[in-house]
C-alpha cells in the first residue's frame, strides 16, 4: 500500500533549519600554541546563510525551468515504515520545496509490504514524466534491503547519489549525482573559505551516504584523508594529526574538545536527540574552545543539506521533457 501526498508550491515562510543555530561568537579567536583554550572560541561555520543563498539560486532556476517544462519538477520522497525523526527532517524537505516552487510528493510506504512493493513504488516514480528527483529515506524496515530500493532508482533521478552508477562515478571522479549530505559538508567548508587543498583530513565513519563519500570529496579538493571507523585503534591519535575533520558516527558528542587540535577545522555532521534537543557527534561546548573552526549542530551541515539536494533536484529535472513536446513513437515521455 502507498499513500501520496502532494506538497503545492507557493508560499514563504523561513524554513525551520535555519532557526536553531547558535549565535556566532565574533572573529575568529586566536589561541595559542599548544592546546590552550580559546578565551572567545572558536569561529562557527553557519550553515543557514549559505543554505538562504543557494536555495535564492534555486528558485530562480525552477522559474525558468517551470516556464520551459510546462509544470513544476517533482521531488518524491519515499518514507518505508514510520521513523520519527527522519519524519521530521521530510518535513523540512517538503517546506523547502514548497518555498523554491518545487512540487514535493511524499511517498508513504507502510512498513509490512513485501521489498517487491518497495521496488514497484519506485518504478512507478521512475516513470513518472513529471518527477525529477527520488529520495529513499533512511533507515529502512529490516524486511527491506537497502540493495533491494538503490539498485531500483533510475540512476538519472537518483539526486541523493546512493545507485552503485552515481557511487561508481564518485569514486572514479567523474559527474555524477553526489550524496547530498556529503557534498553539503564539503560546500561548506568552501563556502567558508576553508582551504581544503594540501591540508590533512580525518574523516571519521565510513558509511555509504556520509563518510565515504565526504572521504571521496575531499580526496578530490586535493586534502591527504584518513578515514577512521569503530576498528580504528587510536581515534584520538589520528584526530590530533588532523587539519580538518569531518565528523559522521551518529554518536552523540562522542568527539570531545581534548581529542582536537587548536588549529583544527570540525565538520559535525551527527544529528542526534537527546532530551528532546538535537546535538551533534561533537562535544559542541568543549570542542569551540579548542578548535579553530566548528558547525554548529543544529544550524551547520543541515540547512546545506536541504539547499544542496534542491540544486541536485534542478540539475535531474534539466533532463526532463517538457509537457508540449512531442513524444515519438515507441518512445515514453
Ligand atoms: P552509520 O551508517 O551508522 O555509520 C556510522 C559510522 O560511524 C560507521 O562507519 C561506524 O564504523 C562509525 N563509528 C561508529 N562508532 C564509532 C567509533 N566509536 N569510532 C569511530 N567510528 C565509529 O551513520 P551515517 O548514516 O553515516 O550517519 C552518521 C551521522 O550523521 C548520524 O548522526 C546521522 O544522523 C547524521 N546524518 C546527518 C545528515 C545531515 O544532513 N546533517 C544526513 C545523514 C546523516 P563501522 O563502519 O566500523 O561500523
Amino acid at each position: 500500500m502507498s499513500a501520496t501526498v502532494d506538497a503545492p508550491a507557493p508560499a514563504a515562510t523561513p524554513p525551520p533549519d535555519l532557526a536553531a543555530a547558535p549565535a556566532t561568537p565574533g572573529p575568529t579567536a586566536t589561541s595559542p600554541a599548544g592546546h590552550a583554550p580559546r578565551p572567545r572560541g572558536a569561529r562557527l561555520l553557519q550553515g543557514g546563510p549559505i543554505a538562504t543563498e543557494i536555495r535564492a539560486s534555486v528558485a530562480a532556476d525552477i522559474v525558468e525551468l517551470k516556464e520551459k517544462l510546462g509544470f513544476a519538477p517533482t521531488l518524491a520522497i519515499v518514507l518505508v515504515g514510520r521513523d520519527a525523526p527522519s519524519a521530521v527532517y521530510l518535513q523540512q524537505i517538503l517546506r523547502s520545496c514548497r518555498n523554491a516552487g518545487i512540487a514535493g510528493r511524499l511517498v508513504e510506504v507502510a512498513d509490512w509490504v513485501c521489498p517487491e512493493h518497495v521496488r514497484q513504488v519506485i518504478e512507478e516514480l521512475n516513470a513518472d514524466p513529471t518527477v525529477a528527483g527520488i529520495i529513499v529515506q533512511q533507515p529502512l524496515p529490516p524486511e527491506v534491503p537497502l540493495r533491494t530500493v538503490i539498485d531500483a532508482i533510475d540512476p538519472a533521478k537518483d539526486i541523493d547519489g546512493i545507485h552503485p552508477t552515481n557511487a561508481g562515478l564518485l569514486s572514479l571522479g567523474y559527474d555524477g549525482f553526489l550524496p547530498a549530505t556529503a557534498h553539503a559538508a564539503i560546500e561548506l567548508l568552501k563556502r567558508s573559505g576553508i582551504e581544503i587543498a594540501g591540508k590533512r583530513a580525518v574523516v571519521v565513519g565510513r558509511s555509504n551516504i556520509v563518510g565515504k563519500p565526504a572521504a571521496l570529496l575531499l580526496l578530490r579538493e586535493h586534502a591527504t584523508v584518513t578515514i577512521c571507523h569503530s576498528k580504528t585503534p587510536d581515534l584520538r591519535r589520528e584526530l590530533k594529526h588532523a587539519d580538518i575533520v569531518v565528523v559522521a558516527i551518529g554518536k552523540a558528542a562522542f568527539v570531545t574538545g581534548d581529542m582536537l587540535r587548536h588549529d583544527t577545522v570540525v565538520i559535525d555532521v551527527g544529528i542526534n536527540v537527546v532530551d528532546d534537543a538535537l546535538v551533534g557527534d561533537v562535544d559542541f561546548e568543549s570542542a569551540r574552545r579548542v578548535v579553530r573552526a566548528i558547525s554548529p549542530v543544529p544550524g551547520g551541515v543541515g540547512p546545506v543539506t536541504n539547499a544542496i539536494l534542491l540544486t541536485h533536484l534542478v540539475r535531474a529535472a534539466r533532463a526532463l521533457r517538457p509537457l508540449h513536446e512531442p513524444v515519438a513513437k515507441g518512445e515514453t515521455r
